[in-house]
């Protein structure tokens, strides 16, 4: 098992692009991109420069990516930007709307979501979707459709709550599971290289020639939480024959004192070599 938790960190990979493995040398500046491991949108620090063509950036934005952003990763999305402009004081263009909260406690429907709060009385809470183990790892195929999905709530104010007031986890089955997988697929491959595990099928799954992320993706069964500072933490793990990445999302920011209610994501990224 090899920690790293995430800092800023720049990455060159061999001039292929990370998706589609194409020789980008001799394309055109606009043609190449900078690949953000974790979104910008959610304070991610690893870049892999010049690490995908335009058509595969293009497409797994389309495909997935813009879609988790503005669904399981609304809130926190929002609540980050929040936090960004309080840091840099006002005179700032006008801040995007957050979304409606709800009186009660209610993360999944139930309460009415048309409360609208000052933006210094906004929650600082959020969920995230719990998925079951990855398919591959306990030997059942999932398929693409969510099971028995359960939640985990964080919190980026750092206190506990003293509110009653409820954000909304909005969610659509899929896209957050795809940025998941392609999360721990770039960082493996920035980290290790390909020549440590068999990528074939989770590169397939990414450019969408197949559609069972749920073999791929899920969360570990035994808790885990990181004792880190930092908002996201990643690591590559053996597990038998499988190279996974543990992908712990705003690992700083548990709402819970109690260790064994963290669960982080870990994802297949291919047999291991
Ligand atoms: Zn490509």
């Amino acid at each position: 098992m090899r920690s790293l938790v995430m800092r800023q960190h720049d990455y060159r990979l061999d001039g292929r692009c990370v998706y589609c493995r194409t020789d980008m040398s001799g394309y055109a500046a606009d043609e190449v991109t900078d690949e953000h491991i974790i979104p910008r949108a959610l304070n991610g620090t690893l870049v892999i420069r010049n690490g995908a063509c335009a058509e595969c950036a293009r497409l797994s934005n389309k495909n997935y990516e813009a879609a988790a952003l503005n669904s399981d990763l609304l809130v926190p999305r929002r609540l980050l930007e929040l936090k960004a402009s309080r840091r840099r004081g006002k005179n700032q263009s006008a801040p995007r709307p957050l979304p409606p909260v709800a009186l009660g406690d209610f993360g999944m429907g139930g309460g009415v979501f048309d409360l609208d709060l000052a933006r210094e009385d906004y929650p600082q809470f959020f969920s995230l979707v719990v998925f079951q183990p990855a398919g591959l790892l306990i030997g059942v195929d999932r398929g693409g459709d969510l099971q028995n999905p359960s939640f985990q709530s964080f919190n980026l104010g750092g206190k506990s709550r003293d509110s009653d007031v409820t954000t909304k986890h909005t969610m659509i089955n899929g896209p957050f599971a795809m940025m998941l997988a392609k999360i721990a697929y770039c960082y493996a491959t920035a980290e290790w290289g390909e020549s440590f595990f068999d990528a074939k099928d989770i590169r397939d799954l990414l450019l969408g020639r197949r559609n069972d992320v749920y073999n791929f993706v899920g969360n570990t069964e035994s808790p885990e939480r990181l004792t880190t500072r930092i908002l996201h933490g990643l690591y590559v793990h053996r597990r038998g024959e499988w190279l996974t990445v543990l992908v712990h999302l705003f690992a700083s920011c548990h709402d819970t004192k109690d260790s064994s209610d963290c669960h982080p994501y870990e994802v297949v990224v291919g047999r291991a070599l």
